[in-house]
């Protein structure tokens, strides 16, 4: 397979904090011309079968997928898994283990919103969560946009959800080698997620990614979403400086508040080598 393909590795379902189900966004992205496609929900490997299934009947190539929420150097960072067995007994414990302070931390960022009187923060973003185990972020901001209190999840993110602000929490995650021990151990490979996303020194990158391939992860994502075009450049030069694979996916999570569709991207640059050429074998 060449970097000519249009790969779409990275989307959320309402297994995490998609809108969409597996096999509507397994449709969405067949129709939007998407040769192979993951599904990389939050910390959940619970949408795979279904997605893999939806897949294969509308003869899509397609490969397991994660975003696994990991801290390092004290601020979250997303590692994506590819092609992994996903059933694999560390793997989906690990998840388990990575989902399970949410909930608490969902109760306190209800607290801090009640503080600046807005109330019924907590059961207005579960009526949002498909999954209960899973209660994110996004699922709070939609709820803000519902109740008139923001125009839109952007909106809510500035003012409410990010540091500083009364909605947010301070969490950790799994750690970076963990997370990629996880998927490494399952068959599949890391990908660090959306690098340009993490407002980075020059020194705290050269640590993240020196860690991250110490630990066996092998690829970065360098045509997404999150990034601009400037910012693919400037990770495609990356990915050959640290002799990474390099990935492509649009991060889509709902028609109404995603701007980037499934498999709408440019193609990776042609003399990077492509995640999915070393995923050959785990491609259903
Ligand atoms: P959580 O894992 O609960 O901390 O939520 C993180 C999720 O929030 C990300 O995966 C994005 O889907 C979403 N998110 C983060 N920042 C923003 C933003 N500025 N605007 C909209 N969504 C955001
Ligand atoms: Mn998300
Ligand atoms: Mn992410
Ligand atoms: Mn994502």
């Amino acid at each position: 397979m060449t970097s000519i393909l249009n790969a779409d590795l990275h989307c959320h379902s309402v297994v995490s904090d998609g809108t969409l189900t597996p096999e509507a966004l397994a449709e969405r992205a067949h129709r939007n011309g998407v040769e192979l496609w993951s599904l990389t929900d939050h910390d959940e490997v619970g949408g795979q079968h279904r997605a893999a299934a939806a897949a294969k009947a509308l003869g899509m190539k397609y490969l397991t997928g994660t975003e696994i929420s990991i801290t390092f150097i004290g601020k979250t960072v997303h590692i994506v898994g590819l092609g992994f067995d996903a059933d694999d007994p560390e793997l989906v414990a690990g998840l388990r283990q990575t989902r399970g302070g949410r909930y608490e931390r969902a109760v306190e960022m209800a607290e801090g919103l009640a503080r600046v009187g807005i109330a019924g923060a907590l059961e207005g973003a579960l009526q949002f969560a498909g999954n209960p185990e899973l209660v994110s972020r996004t699922h709070f901001a939609r709820f803000l946009v519902e109740s008139g209190v923001c125009k839109e999840t952007n909106e809510v993110f500035r003012k409410y959800l990010t540091e500083g602000k009364p909605g947010f929490v301070p969490h950790r995650w799994a750690s970076l080698k963990d997370a990629v021990g996880w998927i490494h151990r399952a068959g599949g490979i890391a990908v660090i997620a959306h690098p340009a996303r993490y407002g980075f020194s020059a020194n705290e990158e050269y640590a993240l990614f020196s860690e991250f391939i110490a630990h066996g992860g092998r690829g970065v994502e360098v045509i997404t979403g999150s990034h601009s075009a400037a910012e693919c450049i400037t990770y495609a030069q990356a990915a050959t400086e640290y002799g990474l694979a390099a990935s492509r996916g649009s991060d889509f999570h709902s028609p109404d508040e995603s701007h980037t569709e499934l498999g709408t991207l440019p193609y990776l640059p042609g003399h990077l080598t492509p995640v999915w050429e070393l995923l050959a074998e785990r491609v259903v």
